[in-house]
């Protein structure tokens, strides 16, 4: 997606080499919603072939980016994997863990109500970023343990540089990625792949 690409460029800010991308001005802080409206219409035209029941997500910055896809989806519902059993995520609860890449590194639970998804329900995966897979993986098992079959996954930025991509495509996930980043420093940029 070229426009992501150009704000990419423009408007990202590189910590090391390889390692974080800062987005604030446009996804993970300020949001455009007009652009993020263009993303979710990326991903409906990417996944025009699926039929996709349900968007599953993971707080805080998937949620946005999820909600406007599920607008281009003809307004179906869209679940957040919360990162706190709060009191009133009561009842049945899917859980699994997460390592974090960008807070310490420490591991930590995701929960979804068994309410909200059900068996055999086709469901799509949307997150904001793709760095080691982790976050991924673990809406992967909780769409399975829900009995729902993940139809793919559509990710803002791939940072292709770390292994998630390649493993969740090993585990026979589609993932599709708007922008893959192949290398980045502060000196050289974003390289995209
Ligand atoms: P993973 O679980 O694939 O290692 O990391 C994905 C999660 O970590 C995403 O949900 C995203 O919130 C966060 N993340 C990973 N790398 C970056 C990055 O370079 N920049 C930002 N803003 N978030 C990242």
């Amino acid at each position: 997606m070229e426009e992501l690409k150009q704000r990419i460029r423009e408007q990202g800010k590189i910590r090391g080499t390889n390692e974080i991308l800062k987005v604030d001005s446009f996804l993970n802080h300020q949001m455009d919603v007009g652009f993020l409206t263009q993303i979710g219409r990326e991903f409906r035209r990417r996944f025009q072939d699926c039929q996709v029941d349900r968007i599953l997500t993971i707080e805080a910055s998937g949620i946005g980016i999820a909600c406007l896809a599920a607008l281009a989806f003809d307004n179906i519902p869209v679940v957040f994997a919360k990162k706190n059993k709060t009191k009133n995520i009561a009842g049945d609860v899917s859980i699994s863990q997460v390592e974090s890449f960008t807070q310490s590194k420490r591991p930590y639970n995701i929960f979804v109500s068994k309410e909200f998804l059900h068996p055999g329900e086709k469901v799509l995966l949307i997150d904001d970023f793709l760095a080691n897979g982790s976050a991924l993986s673990a809406l992967i098992d909780i769409a399975g343990q829900a009995g729902c079959e993940v139809v793919g996954a559509g990710i803002v930025i791939e940072k292709a540089f770390q292994p998630g991509g390649e493993r969740i495509r090993g585990q026979g996930v589609r993932v599709e990625s708007l922008a893959r980043i192949q290398a980045m420093s502060e000196e050289a940029g974003v390289v995209f792949a």
